[in-house]
Order: structure tokens, then sequence, then C-alpha cells
């Protein structure tokens, strides 16, 4: 999709607030621990490359979901380290070799498809995915994991890491935490050959389990400045929000009482009311079930009355604005703020979701 630069609905980021969170939760950590900034889904939503050249200088390698992404990023001329997390196709390993882009191991049999493409795996750097709980990708089982690090390295490759992911690290209880990283010491503990790095940190371990991090973390919701538990547990130094979403109003209008608003003619004025319209819609991520929600405009909460289109949204206004008036859907106005977190509650989701379905035909301008 393309981004629409004439229309007035853009999301400014600021990529100082991204740097600012980044040092802020290092700084929480032992001062050796390397930083993988995490910059799949286009960086959250947030821009993977503008996001990766300004932390470039900051960190030690950035994870991506799939080889796409980490191609997005070499193209660019980021040449820092990166990891792909995900399961690359087996056919497609020698691209990223090309491309110095290390690679997520995560069973036997998908090495055992790799070596039908590429018996030859010089300048292959591996990770290999240890499953200590999240039931997802990576190995269960210590020997399994001996096994293919030995086969790897067999056929010339590079052991770059071993990693596992946390499941509960977000929650107050960290009974299932404690067992997934026992469960990971154990096969680190028989491990015949040492990677370079160890990690298994996502942002909430780091946050809140500061004490056991590994030689590297990876670091995404909490450097965009969102909190990983929602409001369940709070961060215990300051973060700053990195994105803000506005419009305008692009039509205002007065309608007498019992005037139909939008598809379905859902709405009804009850009185005769101000209504404006904005150019913003579910195809840039802002859902239907939004419908009722309140915007700010003018410093005011203005209500989302009508379906959300599309390509548009209805809001009741208090009295008449002009057209042009910016409509501030996330950030803040003088002392009242609408942030992503709203929206994750308000859609009854999280908030990683918010900024990750925000499409790409939002402009990003950046600070
Ligand atoms: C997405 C992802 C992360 C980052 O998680 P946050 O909660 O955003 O910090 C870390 N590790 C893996 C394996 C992931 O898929």
């Amino acid at each position: 999709m393309i981004n629409s630069l004439h229309r007035p609905t853009a999301a400014r980021v600021n990529l100082e607030h991204i740097l600012f969170n980044l040092h802020q939760v290092m700084s929480h950590l032992p001062a050796d621990t390397q930083a993988w900034p995490v910059v799949k889904a286009n960086a959250y939503g947030h821009g993977a490359v503008a996001v990766a050249e300004k932390l470039a200088p900051h960190a030690a390698g950035f994870c991506l979901s799939n080889l796409d992404e980490a191609l997005e990023l070499r193209k660019a001329g980021i040449k820092t380290p990166l990891l792909v997390l995900g399961v690359v196709p087996p056919e497609a390993v020698v691209r990223a070799v090309e491309q110095t882009v290390q690679l997520t191991v995560s069973s036997r049999d998908w090495l055992t498809a790799v070596k039908n493409f590429q018996p030859d795996l010089s300048g292959f750097q591996f990770h290999i995915k240890v499953d200590s709980g999240m039931g997802r990708l990576g190995f269960r089982d210590s020997q399994d994991i001996n096994q293919t690090v030995a086969d790897l390295l067999d056929h010339g490759a590079e052991f770059a890491g071993i990693f596992t992911h946390f499941a509960t690290a977000d929650e107050a209880d960290s009974c299932y935490f404690q067992e997934q990283l026992a469960f990971f010491q154990t096969v680190l503990d028989q491990l015949p050959v040492q990677p370079k790095i160890v990690h298994a940190s996502n942002s909430a371990a780091s946050i809140w389990y500061p004490d056991s991090v590994f030689s590297a973390v990876r670091l995404g919701d909490i450097i965009y400045g969102l909190n990983p538990s929602g409001r369940t547990l709070d961060v215990p130094y300051p973060i700053k929000p990195a994105l803000t979403l506005t419009s305008e109003l692009v039509q205002v209008k007065q309608v007498p009482a019992h005037t139909k608003i939008g598809y379905g003619a859902s709405y009804e004025s009850s009185a005769s009311e101000w209504i404006g319209t904005l150019p913003i819609g579910y195809a840039d991520g802002l859902t239907r079930d939004m419908q009722g929600f309140r915007l700010l405009a003018n410093g005011q909460f203005c209500e989302i009355v009508g379906r959300v289109s599309m390509d548009q949204i209805t809001v009741r206004l208090p009295k008449y604005y002009p057209i042009g008036t910016t409509v501030t859907l996330i950030g803040q106005e003088g002392s009242a703020a609408i942030s992503v977190q709203d929206w994750a509650e308000y859609r009854k989701t999280i908030n990683y979701e918010i900024v990750c379905l925000l499409s790409d035909r939002i402009p990003r301008i950046y600070k």
C-alpha cells in the first residue's frame, strides 16, 4: 500500500524517544549486556529503516521476523548484524548467507532440508532456538540440540547464539517464567560448545527480571515507549511514547436532530449537532470496533459517531470548528492525552497489535 501524502493524516515518530527508551532499559542491565533491538513488522509500525538507522550505533544487532525484513535493512545500507527469529524457507538460506543475515535453527527437520540445497554451510551464522515452554518454535531436547550443533559445525557453520523466549514475563506471577528459565539453564549446562551469545529476554523479561538476562537482550515493545504488560506492571523508570497520530477535519457540518450518520445509518443525532469528518478509517488500522472511542479536537474529547468506514470517520464536535482543525488520535493536546494503550483497551487487545496494524497508507514523519 502506498503512503497517502495528499491527506492530512500522519504518524509522527520521535526517534530520540526510541533511543532514550533503549538507553533506559540498557542502563538498568549489567554493563556488558548486548542490545538487540527488535525491528520486525516495520519496527512495530514505526518504520524499520529509520529506527534501525537511528539505533545502529547503539545496537549489537537487530532482530527481524523474516528474511525479507532483514534484506530490507541490508538494502538500506545497514551493516549491523541481523538475526531472523522465524523459520526461513530452506532454499533461502543461501540468500541469508550472501547478505550475512544470521538465522534461527529450530528443528532438525529444517536443517536436513537445508542441507539438500546447501551441503556447504560455511559462512552460515546460526542461533539455536530452545523451546523452554512457549511451545511454538524450537528444540525441547538437549541431545537433539547438541547433535544439531555438531552437525552444523561439521558443515562449516558458525555457532553465533542460542536463545529462548518467555511466555509470561509480562505477568505478575513469576512461576512459569522461573520454570522456563531453569529449563533453558539446563540446556546451556549441557552444551559441549559455547556460542558467541546467549539471549532469552524480551522487553518484559529485561524490565522485570534484570538479574536473569544472559549476554544479550531482544527489546521490542519497550523501545517504542509501550509497556509490554499493558497496565498490569509498572515500568520502574520513565519511558517515552514514540508515536503520535493526527489528522484534520476535512468537513464540518451542522445537522438537525434525527439525522443519520454513516453506513447502516447506525447513529442518529439526538439534537442539532456539529459533525466533523476525518480522512482515516479501517484501511489505516483504525478498525470498525473503534466506533464510540473519543479523539481530541481543540483539546476537547469528541466521540467517533456512526460506523468507521474504510477511509473516513465522523466525530461529534462540541461546537463549530473550522476545517483544517487538527485532531489527535494518539498523543497529547495540553493536559489531555490518548495513548496506544487506550486504543488497545478499547479494542480489548494489546498495545503491540495497535501499532503493528497502522497501515502503510499513513505516512511516518520522523523527528
Ligand atoms: C517479537 C519478539 C521479541 C520482542 O518482544 P517484545 O515483547 O516486543 O520485547 C523477542 N523475542 C522474540 C523471539 C520475538 O518474537
